[in-house]
């Protein structure tokens, strides 16, 4: 990739578009296209082939999608299926005809089988049902791996899939019904401890497991990919480390100092057992992340205190 290629991030006011773009600017390619979701609204298909034919791109990340927690998948279903299919289909085809060098579609570690043998490799894709909380976020995002590959079989186009994940880092969404669970976590434990409250409730059992990766290395890890990768098969993007609900809440309240209790609400849902990615695939290319969770944490904090508190949130 060219420094002065004409790079377009689609989602670039997202935690991930975001920290690409940072990412980009960081090692000098510096000609970046971006378009707020006011000024194009990638839904329509029509603004979207008209912006992509007046720009001609020639690299796209496409990190655009309607995102949220287990709450806002499982409440917003058609939401998540329909916008997540038409901004995909959207940017997919017009990167087709406009001829976009590469494309690069970034997907979820929710595409795998819940039931899925751990850790997930790539090849578990399509292997098993879905967890039902997030099966239409999942169905679009498996449609958009499979647009990739179907482009790449009829057109020859290179345009590649990754599968980060769970997230979370700088601009992360806040809002406690909607957002995920790191972010509400840190939060929940900033407003308890600020309000000198005795407890903090918990959604589900505690027990789930989850795997959580800073969203700078995410980018990292998609530039390099970009850079260097251009196969059919996707890759995984995680760090190949897990740990429960539980154990995540109480490092949340160690690193934000609350000094009260949890409490589990299991009327809330638990979601998918346990999606920890196996990144062999990442790891020999020679990428590993750099942001351990515990240092993770207290970066998004300071950023959370930085952009939210003032306001109150
Ligand atoms: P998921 O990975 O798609 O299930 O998405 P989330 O990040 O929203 O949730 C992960 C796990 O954390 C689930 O088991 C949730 O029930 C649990 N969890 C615990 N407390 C919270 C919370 O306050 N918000 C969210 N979103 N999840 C929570």
């Amino acid at each position: 990739m060219e420094k002065n290629a004409k790079i377009y991030v689609a989602g670039h006011r997202g935690m991930v578009g975001s920290a690409i773009c940072r990412k980009l600017k960081e090692n000098g390619y510096h000609n970046l296209i971006t378009r707020t979701s006011s000024e194009l609204d990638l839904r329509n298909q029509q603004a979207v082939f008209d912006f992509m034919a007046e720009e001609k791109p020639d690299y796209i990340f496409l990190a655009a999608a309607k995102v949220g927690g287990i709450q806002a998948n499982n409440t917003y279903r058609a939401d998540f299926l329909y916008e997540n299919l038409m901004i995909e289909s959207n940017i997919i085809h017009a990167a087709y005809l406009n001829k976009v060098t590469k494309l690069m579609f970034l997907g979820s570690s929710c595409i795998y089988p819940k039931m899925a043998t751990q850790p997930l490799k790539e090849e578990y894709l399509l292997t098993g049902p879905l967890e039902h909380t997030n099966e239409p976020y999942a169905i679009a995002k498996i449609a958009g791996i499979k647009l990739c590959e179907a482009y790449r079989d009829q057109y020859g186009c290179n345009f590649i899939s990754v599968m980060p994940t769970n997230l979370y880092g700088y601009n992360d969404n806040y809002d406690l019904n909607n957002s995920h669970v790191l972010p509400a976590l840190i939060r929940k434990f900033h407003e308890a401890k600020v309000n000198s409250f005795s407890e903090v409730i918990v959604w589900g059992t505690g027990s789930p497991m989850r795997e959580f990766l800073f969203a700078d290395d995410l980018a990292e890890a998609c530039l390099y990919l970009m850079e260097n990768y251009n196969e059919r098969e996707l890759v995984n993007i995680g760090t190949g480390e897990d740990i429960s609900i539980k154990d995540l809440a109480l490092l949340v309240k160690e690193v934000i100092g609350f000094e009260g209790g949890l409490v589990f609400d299991s009327t809330k849902p638990d979601g998918t057992p346990r999606k920890l990615m196996d990144v062999s695939k990442l790891h020999n290319t020679g990428f590993k992340h750099k942001v351990e969770l515990r240092e993770g944490i207290a970066l998004a904090y300071e950023d959370f205190k930085k952009k939210h508190v003032s306001e109150n949130v």
